[in-house]
């Protein structure tokens, strides 16, 4: 009985040992081929949680390479967030904050306005620098939507940025514009959230 369930499973060992070297074999070669380097632009959006917290996961890889950031959030939802207290305090890290809430709690156009200019500001005099290697915008999606800047000079500025720096952009439903223009892409989608079941932002988790 047991020698026949060890044949079983020396068979099921050598097969799953096929199939992974043609696996590896297969990876290995796609890995070779992918030979460029060049400063990314990423969109990250989607309705699903996980856009902001993956450019921050990014942040701790560039500065555990020991790269230079910037970041500028476009929309201060709160004061209190953990990511802006822990990265803020490294001096590699240059950290903006647009200075006023944003549309459905300003409810006053011009002054968004005025913040996005402010805070384009900022990410100009980032992107313009290549002291910076990788430059987050969070929340910045909106902005184009909503028409706070002119799509066309910012999509200029976006694609005159020194060579090799980064530049991660998330919110949520990003313009045609910088999907044309993006490198990698990822729509997160919203299966669950907490927050449909009464449960309110947890401290650690959603700031
Ligand atoms: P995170 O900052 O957690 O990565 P996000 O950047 O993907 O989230 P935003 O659209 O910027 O999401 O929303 C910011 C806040 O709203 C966060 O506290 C997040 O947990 C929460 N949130 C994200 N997705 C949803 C959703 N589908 N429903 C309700 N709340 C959400
Ligand atoms: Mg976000």
């Amino acid at each position: 009985m047991t020698d026949k369930i060890d044949k079983k499973d020396q068979e099921l060992n050598k097969r799953h040992n096929k199939r992974m070297e043609k696996k590896k074999a297969h990876i290995d070669e796609k890995i070779a081929q992918a030979d460029k380097e060049k400063g990314l632009l990423l969109v990250l959006t989607g309705n699903g949680k996980g856009k902001s917290s993956s450019a921050f996961g990014m942040i701790a890889r560039a500065l555990g390479h020991g790269m230079k950031v910037g970041v500028v959030q476009f929309i201060k939802g709160r004061t209190d967030t953990g990511e802006e207290a822990y990265f803020s305090k490294d001096p590699k890290v240059d950290w903006q904050v647009m200075g006023e809430g944003f549309t459905w709690d300003t409810q006053n156009r011009e002054q968004d306005i005025k913040a996005a200019e402010k805070g384009w500001e900022e990410a100009r005099r980032m992107m313009q620098d290549p002291g910076y290697d990788l430059v987050v915008l969070d929340e910045f999606t909106y902005i184009l939507t909503y028409k706070y800047l002119d799509e066309a000079s910012v999509m200029k500025e976006i694609n005159k940025r020194p060579e090799m720096q980064h530049l991660v952009i998330t919110g949520r439903a990003a313009s045609k514009a910088l999907r044309d223009a993006a490198d990698t892409i990822a729509e997160i989608a919203d299966v669950k959230h907490a927050y449909r079941e009464g449960i309110k932002a947890q401290k650690g988790i959603d700031y």
